[in-house]
């Protein structure tokens, strides 16, 4: 028989875990000498031993381990995987029916009812993401469900955890047959390029998916689009489909410009009347200023942390600057897609951000939209921090 840990609960978090809350935080646990190896099951106790709840150990940012279970009489085996597993894939049935899609989430982690582990579907690919080596532990239980669920081409995975140099020379192929990257997907009828071998970015955030057919179906057409931290340019794509006048893609990185051009490409647009710019944001906005440039749409989709050599941003601090930058080359009645990942504060305090960048110019301004995590990354509604996305779309009004 497997020995499982209990952890004591510290007094004043047995309510936490009363009410469900999944994440087993440092901070909650009186013994966490107790804990060995990662992917060890652990029992949360209160002071009189009474079960709280059953989980395993996994280090992963604040947290020491994933509850899994409030149920005391639950065994975590292969069928706890597996219901959760079809439980989670049933819920996406309508984005398998959509032919139009072929790229979704099919487990979120603890809003699927397992922290730490992510399964992302690529048409018929699979992309397990590992966020702890306890998690990683229970990676044949994972794979044995998709094997049963049969017919898909390949998996990979990405750990996302410290593996000390480890896996050096892996290229994240699990199973199946190896394939050819990129592969192209396709979302809402737009293609992308996808690269489930080649670091920890795959060329698409699949949790951006309805920004982007807001962007394509209500807010390019006839725009001047500026696409900034635009990693591989899908939001300049997005726009450019939707009848863009054009789209200019401003990124830091290098394989940006490569990058972006592939993404047009797959799509039969010429990149050659689009703007693909290597640079530091901040650097292009004095730039655009200078030129007095003016833009009607401006999509702000920064990193919650970025440092580059002549700046450090961070959402927390530094959002309102960024609208302030954006207002200066911000055409009449133009509109801002302001979003953030960072799950540090929520949609209210985004929105003061906002605000106070608006406030600053004194321009004056209205909401059209927000928009949060679509429904394939589903939530703990237990677990704010799991609602991580915050979408918001302004326009300015004069
Ligand atoms: N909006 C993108 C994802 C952005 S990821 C999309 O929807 O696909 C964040 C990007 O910000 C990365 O590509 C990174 O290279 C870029 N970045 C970080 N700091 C930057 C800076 N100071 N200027 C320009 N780009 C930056």
């Amino acid at each position: 028989m497997t020995q499982i840990i209990d952890l004591k609960v510290r007094p004043d978090y047995i309510g936490h875990y009363k009410n469900k809350y999944p994440l087993i935080t440092k901070d909650a646990i009186m013994n966490p000498e107790a804990l060995s190896k990662e992917g060890k099951l652990i029992h949360l106790v209160d002071g009189n031993s009474n079960f709280l709840g059953k989980g395993y150990y996994g280090k992963q940012n604040k947290g020491l381990g994933w509850v899994l279970s409030f149920d005391e009489s639950e065994k975590i085996d292969s069928i706890f995987f597996k219901n959760k597993i079809l439980t989670a894939i049933n819920k996406r049935l309508s984005y398998y029916k959509d032919e139009s899609t072929t790229a979704f989430r099919i487990f979120n982690g603890e809003g699927d009812g397992i922290g730490g582990l992510t399964i992302d579907y690529f048409d018929g690919y699979y992309l397990l993401s590992w966020y702890s080596e306890g998690i990683y532990s229970f990676k044949e239980k994972v794979i044995h469900v998709l094997d049963e669920l049969g017919d898909y081409k390949a998996i990979y995975e990405k750990k996302r955890f410290d593996t000390k140099g480890q896996y050096m020379d892996d290229d994240d192929f699990v199973k199946g047959e190896r394939s050819e990257f990129p592969i192209i997907i396709k979302e809402n009828g737009i293609n992308y390029a996808v690269y489930l071998n080649d670091g920890a970015m795959v060329g698409i955030f699949l949790d951006q998916r309805d920004v982007r057919q807001a962007i394509h179906e209500k807010y390019a057409k006839g725009k001047q689009v500026l696409n900034t931290f635009s990693y591989t340019g899908a939001f300049s794509v997005a726009a450019s489909l939707g009848g863009a006048t054009k789209t200019t893609s401003v990124d830091l990185a290098k394989r940006s410009k490569s990058k972006t051009i592939e993404q047009f490409s797959v799509n039969g647009i010429d990149f050659e009347q689009q703007d693909i710019i290597v640079m530091d944001v901040f650097d292009y906005f004095k730039y655009a200023k200078r030129k007095e440039m003016k833009f009607d749409l401006v999509v702000l989709d920064p990193p919650s942390f970025a440092r580059s050599k002549k700046h450090t941003f961070s959402t927390a601090k530094n959002y309102p600057d960024l609208i302030k930058d954006t207002l200066a080359i911000l055409e009449k009645n133009g509109i801002i897609v302001a979003s953030t990942n960072n799950a540090s504060f929520g949609m209210k305090k985004f929105k003061s951000f906002i605000d106070k960048g608006f406030k600053e110019m004194k321009v004056t301004y209205k909401i059209l939209e927000e928009y949060s995590l679509p429904t394939d990354f589903q939530v703990n509604r237990n677990f704010n921090q799991g609602n991580y996305l915050k979408v918001v779309i302004v326009q300015k009004v004069n």
